[in-house]
């Protein structure tokens, strides 16, 4: 199946339901658009891995990291709209570009875990994005999905801070959202799930909540990548 097809089966049926402009580029009719969702599945082919030549290899003490497509253009512009214009409807094309990338890079897992945002921004907007993006990336790539974790303190937006100051501003921020969970999480192989990643800090801060639950590995697989 092309990328442009898991796109569609993705979006048709809400397009059916409410009709929309696309996300990426405002054309009408559909919430997002093939070409939008060429973007989105731009990194597809591409060989598993970290390339050389990004400011950073892969951030410790993540096993794997992947995304699907460079956080710019038409995917920074839907990602926006999935965060802040509420447009849930885009979490279906959003996660089948994250469980397609995670397949075409041979990369497993038995678990996902979305990396949570504070209780209170979620409450404020309804809905906790990374966690729509988790539950259709699972259903997608048939691995279960658990809201293991919780972030324990509202922490400053990250874009507007350098490397060092993020890694501060996340570490220690996150925590198991029910101790009793971590008999789900130890011995296993964990694959967190995020929107968009900048340095890595803050899916750093997450897996060391998982592997200090017994977690034995823990990978990644964001929608963008700044940077
Ligand atoms: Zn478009």
């Amino acid at each position: 199946m092309t990328s442009r097809t898991l796109c569609d089966l993705a979006t048709s049926l809400l397009d059916m339901a409410l009709p929309a402009a696309c996300a990426g580029c405002s054309i009408e009719g559909v919430a997002l658009c093939p070409t939008c969702c060429g973007a989105l599945n731009v990194r597809l082919g591409l060989p598993a891995g970290v390339p050389i030549g990004l400011p950073s290899a892969l951030p410790m003490p993540l096993a794997q990291l992947e995304w699907c497509a460079p956080f710019s253009g038409a995917v920074r512009k839907a990602l926006h709209g999935f965060k802040y214009a509420g447009e849930r409807r885009l979490a279906g094309p959003l996660a089948a570009a994250v469980a397609a990338r995670w397949k075409a890079a041979g990369a497993g897992g038995e678990l996902l875990v979305p990396v949570p945002v504070h209780a209170e921004r979620a409450r404020r907007r309804g809905y906790d994005q990374a966690v729509l993006l988790t539950a259709e990336a699972s259903r997608r790539l048939q691995l279960p999905w658990l809201g293991a974790l919780e972030r324990t303190r509202n922490t400053a937006p990250q874009f507007d801070l350098g490397r060092r100051a993020r890694r501060m501003n996340v570490a220690g921020a996150f925590a198991l959202r029910d101790p009793s969970q971590a008999a789900r999480i130890g011995g296993r192989w964990v694959v967190l799930v995020d929107d968009v990643m900048t340095t890595g800090s803050t899916l750093v801060a997450c897996a060391e909540a998982l592997y200090g639950a017994g977690a034995v590995a823990v990978s990644a697989v964001t929608v963008a990548r700044e940077r």
